[in-house]
């Protein structure tokens, strides 16, 4: 059965999508930690482990994320975009990337956000603004 996050790559479910290409897809995290929290995904294949990917997938998926993390650092006011990969809810690779202004930002741990739809929107809207420039 396919995953969650290759139903939100194939847009059968709904997502605010920040970059595309041909084989990954980057989207807005549903309980982000900080504003422009993003996912980065493979999007056709499905392994729950980042390190089991095939090379090509492997290298193709951070080369990926680091266009998005360029495009994300841009569109919203950080010290840095900090990543991660953790993989214990949804069994579909994925990286995290966290726009930083502290260490604290970062803790998996702490209360979510809770956005209005048009505020996930805009902040996907300016990140992939950001994107198509770089690409
Ligand atoms: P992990 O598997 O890395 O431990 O956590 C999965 C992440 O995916 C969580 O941060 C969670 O908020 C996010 N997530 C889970 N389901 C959805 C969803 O349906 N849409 C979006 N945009 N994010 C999701």
């Amino acid at each position: 059965m396919a995953t969650i996050f290759t139903k939100i790559a194939k847009g059968e479910i709904p997502s605010y999508k920040v970059a595309e290409n041909d084989d990954f897809y980057a989207f807005l995290d549903i309980n982000p930690l900080v504003q422009g929290h993003t996912l980065v995904i493979p999007k056709n294949v499905e392994d729950d482990y980042i390190f089991n990917l095939d090379g090509s997938t492997y290298e193709g998926l951070w080369d990926f994320a680091r266009k998005v993390a360029t495009a994300l650092k841009a569109a919203v006011p950080c010290k840095r975009v900090g990543v991660a990969v953790l993989g214990m809810e949804v069994p579909h690779t994925h990286i995290h990337l966290v726009p930083l202004n502290s260490e604290a930002d970062m803790d998996f741990r702490k209360e979510k956000l809770a956005l209005k739809p048009e505020e996930f929107a805009a902040i996907a809207e300016s990140i992939n603004k950001e994107y198509v420039k770089i690409c």
